[in-house]
């Protein structure tokens, strides 16, 4: 999927099956011809022709099984922070999975629904003097996301040598598996690997996930945040003001894709309204007005640049989503 896309002139979906599958749901939570920037962290994106908020486990799974059945292509969004959607929009159904119900055991287990936002969990968690989450603190993601994607950063302060990763901290996951079979897996069935899991290799979509948490110091989680937002802080551009997708190229062990980009002098280069970040060079931001096309073009040109003169293939992390 993070491969640039190909044009596409795929042909609109008949207007008879989507009203056979918006006919499906509660219409106080389906939209048509939503435009989709607000729900990414990119602010880019064109509109998907039916738009369904799952608020509960139970309506994502519902809302999964109506597009199977139906055969409409359908996209499972979280936060949209690794995401870049088309700006013909998005063909077919969008989920947008706003599910967080939570359950906290005694004994450091908490059950949560995938559209939580990791933000409030980690918040929730060390009120409750639960350790393990604290670490992603300022990663924006849901929880569905995170799992998706073996979320991880770097060890606490000051040594920061290894990697963390959420399967860490993962216990197990309800699924709708891509056999629509609702089931609980542990952590040999996702398979967690380096920005990759089972989710990136079968249509499986993460219902609830539970995390074993431990005992811990709410002084020491907290010195972690602040010592994890401010890292963050000084090396990343602001999302608030500078919307973007996070890391835009895989990691290169040992080379780094931003410091080759950066060794270009390519820092500032813009297409559009689409720039590399002053600060980070992996990063590219979207000065107001980006379209997809802009990001599109900027990662083409750093590519293009980084091939012919330092010799290395920079493969896109993000994903690209819809009519391109
Ligand atoms: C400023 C910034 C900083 C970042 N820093 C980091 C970092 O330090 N470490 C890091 O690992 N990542 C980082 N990222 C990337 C991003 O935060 C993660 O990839 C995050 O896990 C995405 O979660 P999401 O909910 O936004 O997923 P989305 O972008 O909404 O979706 C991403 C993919 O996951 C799939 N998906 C979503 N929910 C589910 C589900 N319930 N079941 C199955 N599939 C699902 C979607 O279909 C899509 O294919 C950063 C991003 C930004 C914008």
């Amino acid at each position: 999927m993070s491969k640039l896309p190909s044009p596409s002139n795929a042909p609109p979906i008949d207007p008879a099956t989507l009203a056979r599958v918006a006919s499906a749901f509660d219409p106080a939570r389906l939209t048509r011809n939503t435009p989709l920037a607000p729900f990414t962290t990119f602010r880019i994106g064109g509109p998907a022709d039916l738009l369904f908020e799952a608020d509960t486990a139970d309506a994502l799974a519902h809302a999964l099984l109506v597009a199977r059945e139906t055969g409409i292509p359908y996209l499972v969004l979280g936060l949209g922070a690794n995401v870049l959607v088309a700006d013909k929009g998005i063909r077919g159904l969008v989920i947008r999975n706003t599910s967080q119900h939570a359950v906290w055991h005694d004994d450091g287990r908490v059950w949560v629904e995938s559209g939580a936002v990791m933000q409030k969990l980690i918040l929730e968690a060390v009120k409750r003097g639960w350790s393990g989450l604290e670490h992603y603190v300022g990663i924006p993601s849901s929880v569905g996301g995170a799992i998706w994607q073996n979320l991880h950063f770097l060890s606490p302060a000051p040594e920061r040598e290894r990697t963390m990763f959420i399967a860490d901290v993962f216990h197990s996951a309800d699924l709708l598996t891509q056999e629509n079979e609702r089931k609980t897996v542990d952590k040999a069935y996702m398979a967690f690997g380096y920005d990759d899991t089972v989710l990136h290799h079968r249509a499986d979509i993460v219902l609830a996930a539970t995390f074993q948490l431990e005992k811990g110091d709410p002084l020491a989680m907290h010195r972690v945040m602040q010592e994890n937002l401010s890292w963050r802080g000084s090396r990343h551009p602001w999302l608030d003001w500078h919307p973007s997708a996070g890391s835009i190229f895989k990691k290169i062990e040992g080379v780094g894709a931003g410091r080759l980009v950066d060794s270009l002098g390519l820092k500032g280069y813009r297409v559009g309204d689409a720039q590399i970040s002053h600060i980070h060079a992996n990063i590219m931001v979207n000065l107001g007005s980006a379209t997809s096309a802009d990001v599109i073009a900027l990662v083409k040109h750093a590519q293009h640049e980084v091939r012919e003169k330092l010799g290395h293939q920079l493969e896109p992390e993000i994903n690209f989503v819809g009519e391109y």
